[in-house]
């Protein structure tokens, strides 16, 4: 709800324009009522009746100036409701039983002005107290039934007055609440640069303005589709991925249409599409999906619903226009997450740098820390690198560095982490790995660096640098990470002392390991 709009949802000052042509239409029907009453009826009391037409036109005339000052705009509306009922209610015993339409007129034009202004309360006051008035005047005057019929006829038809505004007024208020639900995403999502925090406030977008049992972002990578947001049911799926084949998603992706089924039950079937059961095992009777394409995206926002036909076209609407905003500010959080990570890799090798491999190795030693787990450090280094440059040339020693990381990308876990430490050096974390753990990894890519062969420009394969290792482990050696660098470093050291292609390891674990 905007600040702006008050508890009948509009601002008073939008009330008050829709208000003057009734105030204006209730002074002229009163007087011609008045005139009317005195020019046929000679018997009337026209001192009486002139006073009240007089007493009516200022009320109606101050009344735009009453409703402005009024601080309390609800209990203003129940106690004008009042007033007019009894007011009109008095004019029944003025005016003579013929022109009593006249006062119905009026009974229109006043549950019009009410229900602009105000909720149905103060309407069906002002509805139920004239009917009371004329009802008593009926019986009184001991009117024939038809009479009270007709009366019946019009008293329905104000009903249906003051509820259908109540509808109009509801659905021009969703309609605003739409509107702002957009500006606000827009506003919000614009300067969003993380990811995380783009889909906790679509989320709410979701939470806010839709009112749909499942919703999801689901992006394609590769031939899957991954649940970047996925709600169902109360409850949120992380790391949620599907098959992209045959899925109603799919569709709405190849074909870069919206897909609206209101009712899957009956709806008609599409080609290649079979129904997934995601999140909760229960199946949704109503879908919606809209395409999302940008420049780094491409994928689809869903949602849906247990019932059948939940959802209209201005849910369609809105669900479009949402994810076409969200479609430009996930595409900016991707370019920005790609910038960041090209930032935190080498341009040669694309593992990462030295400074934000420290900064990972502390993240990594602080959750095994939490856990009580080990972490293992290797520090890894070419041997004789310089004179392999010299002999295979510098092109032939970068192609063999990348064959390097790739080989040790190949031995370690996607949670391990590799970092080039500078020049022809490489550390590797291996958290939740003892010693022993290490040596094994360490051995296996000393191995396999063996069977590397590069292809030089003499077009004969450059035979494989070897290299040498050192290990140590945190916390058992040490831990602090400073300490513990300088000491798989020092291990290092000592490997190529004792003469390369060998790993000097942590003391707990094996003897070293010396290779030929
Ligand atoms: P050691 O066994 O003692 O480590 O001998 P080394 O020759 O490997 O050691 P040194 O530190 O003397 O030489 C490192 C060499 O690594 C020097 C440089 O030519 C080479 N190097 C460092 N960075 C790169 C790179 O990006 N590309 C290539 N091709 N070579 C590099
Ligand atoms: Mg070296
Ligand atoms: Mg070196």
């Amino acid at each position: 709800m905007s600040k702006k709009s008050n508890r009948f949802g509009h601002d008073p000052q939008e009330n008050l324009v829709s208000l003057m042509p009734a105030l204006l239409a209730g002074m002229s029907t009163l007087s011609l009522t008045v005139i009317t009453t005195i020019l046929l009826y000679p018997a009337a009391d026209s001192v009486i009746l002139i006073g009240y037409a007089i007493v009516g036109c200022v009320y109606l005339a101050c009344y735009y100036w009453l409703y402005t000052i009024s601080p309390n705009k609800t209990l203003h509306a129940w106690i004008n409701a009042a007033i007019v009922g009894l007011g009109l209610g008095v004019l029944t015993y003025l005016i003579p039983q013929e022109l009593h339409y006249l006062i119905y007129t009026l009974v229109f034009i006043a549950v019009l002005s009410i229900s602009v202004i105000s909720r149905r309360g103060p309407a069906y006051l002002l509805i139920m107290t004239i009917t009371a008035f004329h009802v008593a005047h009926l019986i009184e005057a001991a009117m024939p039934l038809n009479e009270l019929v007709i009366h019946g006829g019009l008293v329905v038809a104000t009903i249906i007055t003051a509820e259908t505004i109540q509808q109009l007024k509801k659905l021009s208020q969703n309609q605003m609440n739409r509107l702002e639900v957009i500006n606000r995403i827009s506003e919000n999502i614009v300067s969003t640069i993380e990811t995380k925090q783009l889909l906790s406030l679509l989320n709410a977008a979701f939470q806010n303005a839709l009112d749909a049992d499942t919703y999801y972002i689901g992006i394609q990578k590769g031939d899957e589709l991954h649940m970047e947001l996925f709600y169902d049911d109360g409850e949120y799926f992380s790391d949620v991925r599907v098959k992209m084949e045959g899925t109603l998603s799919s569709w709405v992706i190849k074909n870069q249409k919206p897909l609206f089924l209101p009712d899957l039950r009956t709806t008609v079937k599409l080609e290649g599409v079979n129904f997934v059961l995601l999140g909760k095992p229960k199946g949704s009777l109503s879908w919606m999906g809209v395409p999302m394409k940008g420049s780094h995206v491409n994928g689809v926002m869903a949602i849906a619903s247990y019932r059948p036909n939940a959802f209209n076209r201005s849910d369609h609407e809105l669900l479009s226009n949402i994810a076409q905003r969200a479609t430009l500010a996930l595409d900016n959080t991707y370019r920005h997450a790609l910038v960041e990570e090209q930032a935190r890799l080498d341009s040669l090798t694309r593992v990462y740098n030295h400074g934000y491999f420290i900064q990972r190795l502390r993240e990594q030693a602080e959750d095994c820390r939490a856990q009580a787990q080990p972490l293992s450090l290797i520090m890894l280094d070419i041997d004789y690198f310089k004179q392999y440059n010299d002999i295979h040339g510098h092109l032939v020693g970068d192609e063999m560095l990348i064959n390097l990381c790739t080989t040790i990308r190949s031995h370690i876990k996607q949670t391990d982490a590799v970092g080039r430490w500078g020049g022809e050096e490489f550390a590797i974390s291996l958290p939740n790995s003892d010693g022993e753990q290490a040596l094994q990894v360490a051995e296996r890519i000393r191995e396999t660096l063996a069977s590397i062969k590069v292809k030089t420009n003499k077009l004969a394969d450059a035979p494989s640098p070897t290299v040498s290792m050192g290990i140590a482990v945190y916390p058992t050696e040490t831990s602090d990470i400073t300490k513990l660098i300088d000491l798989a470093d020092s291990r290092l050291y000592i490997a190529k002392e004792r003469g390369r292609n060998q790993i000097e390891p942590a003391p707990a674990s094996h003897e070293n390991i010396k290779s030929n």
